[in-house]
């Protein structure tokens, strides 16, 4: 069951456990920098249900997201998902599109109760996905356990990568997303860390302009949209309904796709385990704050001062800080880190100056 309420303070909204770096592809963005076998250090199978028994901890419902690399690379995925289950856990999976996705994996996924699977399109054409992949078939294989997912009963959600060499593909891939019957698309703006330091961001003010864009795409498709590392998507959302109503109502903004109210950012209702057990506030800010063999996963996220600093929106600096909006948005805290080395620096994606500002803006390091 899902909960009604959740107190970031208390549990992550979303628990992300990478179970393994393994993978077959080699994709232009990933954070993981996926490696073509598993780490000699990974979570065993015992060590990973001891995980999941403490995710149980954060209370009803907890929801967890087994991914990678490829979580399929793993021989004990079915397992971990179906003991999950067991414990009353929101198991879903982000498999990579690849010839080991077969029809009768979904369907053995789905049978054992995985709530959710999230597979990535890049490129509104073979021509364009393959190309960001680095595998020739990719496209072709994704969008065929996306049909199998449907046909399994599986809810499916497509994860998009936003970056200068996809921007202009968003379009064709919403028509996509709405033809594979997804329920929700997850709309990732680039954050350079791992192998995705290769590729280049999109200017904050292209930015505003997608998620202008999302927020018209939002109120009539037939699925939810939701922003990864790009927070601010709430902040467009509110500041277009306030011109269209004239008002100050909307202060919240509207929930987004999967129901969340206010952001969550890395750290606050967000966390990530990584394959060798560290915990981190998510995948794209490389700063553990301690380490699951060690130290109960539970007591890292609700007591950890890294943690603690990235819940409270009065510790942002710069105009983040000064942000009438830090509660609702806050910034991405992973792309802070990349650029500056420092989690409670502004997003230098925002295009928002607060009224009244004059304190130093971010460096304007991403491209124009
Ligand atoms: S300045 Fe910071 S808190 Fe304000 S909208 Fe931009 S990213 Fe969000």
């Amino acid at each position: 069951m899902q909960p009604k309420h959740i107190d970031t303070d208390e549990r992550p909204f979303v628990l992300i456990w990478e179970v393994t770096q393994a993978c077959d592809l080699a994709c232009k963005h990933c954070r993981a920098e996926a490696q073509p076998r598993r780490h000699p250090d990974e979570l065993t199978t015992e060590e990973g249900k001891q995980l999941l028994d403490e995710a149980r901890r954060f209370g009803d419902g907890q929801l967890v997201v087994l991914s990678g690399g490829d979580p399929l690379y793993r021989d004990d995925t079915l397992e971990l998902v179906e003991y999950g289950v067991d414990r009353g856990l929101r198991m879903t999976l982000t498999p990579s599109g690849t010839t080991s996705l077969t029809a009768d994996r979904i369907q053995a996924l789905a049978n054992a109760g995985l709530r959710r699977m999230a597979l990535s399109i890049d490129g509104g054409s073979a021509e364009t996905h393959d190309a960001f992949r680095k595998e020739t078939g990719s496209f072709e294989q994704t969008v065929t356990a996306a049909r199998a997912a449907r046909e399994a009963g599986l809810p499916l959600q497509v994860n998009t990568t936003v970056c200068a060499e996809t921007v202009d593909e968003l379009p064709e891939i919403r028509e996509l997303v709405a033809d594979l019957g997804a329920v929700l698309w997850s709309v990732f703006f680039l954050v350079p860390v791992g192998r995705g330091q290769v590729l280049d961001p999109i200017s904050p003010d292209r930015a505003e302009r997608v998620m202008e864009w999302l927020t018209s795409v939002s109120s009539e498709a037939p699925f939810g949209i939701k922003t990864t590392e790009a927070p601010h998507y709430r902040r467009v959302a509110i500041q277009q309904q306030r011109s269209a109503t004239g008002g100050d109502e909307a202060r919240d903004g509207p929930p987004d796709g999967i129901g969340r109210r206010t952001g969550i950012t890395a750290g606050d209702g967000f966390a990530f385990v990584s394959h060798t057990g560290n915990v981190y506030p998510s995948g794209f800010l490389p700063e553990a704050a301690g380490n699951v063999r060690e130290r109960d996963l539970v007591d890292i996220y609700r007591e950890s001062p890294l943690f603690e600093d990235l819940r409270d929106p009065d510790a942002l600096r710069g105009k983040c800080g000064a942000c009438e909006y830090r509660q609702v948005c806050g910034g991405s805290r992973s792309r802070a880190y990349a650029y500056t080395g420092d989690p409670l620096a502004s997003d230098p994606l925002c295009a928002y100056v607060p009224d009244g500002y004059d304190g130093p803006l971010p460096e304007q390091s991403l491209s124009d």
